[in-house]
């Protein structure tokens, strides 16, 4: 059965988008962690990240670094936190976070966002995006 995120690539499911090409997607994640929280996927759809060919893995993580240099651009924070865990979803995926405190990376407590929010933050978000 296709993962949740393989029906967002495939226009079922709608997101928020921050940038793409053919092999990868970058969209806001929709219960974030903190503002700007993102997921960059694979647009094949694969469950575990080491399971990845190191070249592929490679190219993600390239595709990561730019995407977190559009975040570090649009949203103010210490830092973009990485992470990588895929228990809820089984398709590969990288969290990228716009961080302040540890608390941040913990998966715990969620920012709430209109969908106005959502919208103009993923509008900002892929302006920054080159
Ligand atoms: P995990 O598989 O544990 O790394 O977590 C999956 C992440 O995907 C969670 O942070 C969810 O909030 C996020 N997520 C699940 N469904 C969607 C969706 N339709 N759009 C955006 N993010 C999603």
């Amino acid at each position: 059965m296709a993962s949740i995120f393989s029906k967002i690539i495939s226009g079922e499911i709608p997101c928020y988008k921050i940038a793409e090409n053919d092999i990868f997607l970058a969209f806001l994640d929709i219960n974030p962690n903190a503002k700007g929280h993102t997921l960059v996927i694979p647009k094949k759809e694969e469950n575990k990240i080491f399971d990845l060919s190191e070249e592929a893995y490679n190219d993600l993580m390239s595709f990561s670094y730019r995407v977190a240099k559009a975040l570090e651009k649009s949203i103010p924070c210490k830092r973009i936190g990485m992470s990588v865990i895929g228990l809820e979803v089984p398709h590969v995926h990288v969290h990228l976070i716009p961080i302040q405190t540890m608390a941040d990376m913990q998966f715990v407590q969620k920012e709430v966002m209109s969908e106005e929010e959502f919208q103009a933050l993923a509008k900002t978000i892929a302006r920054n995006f080159t």
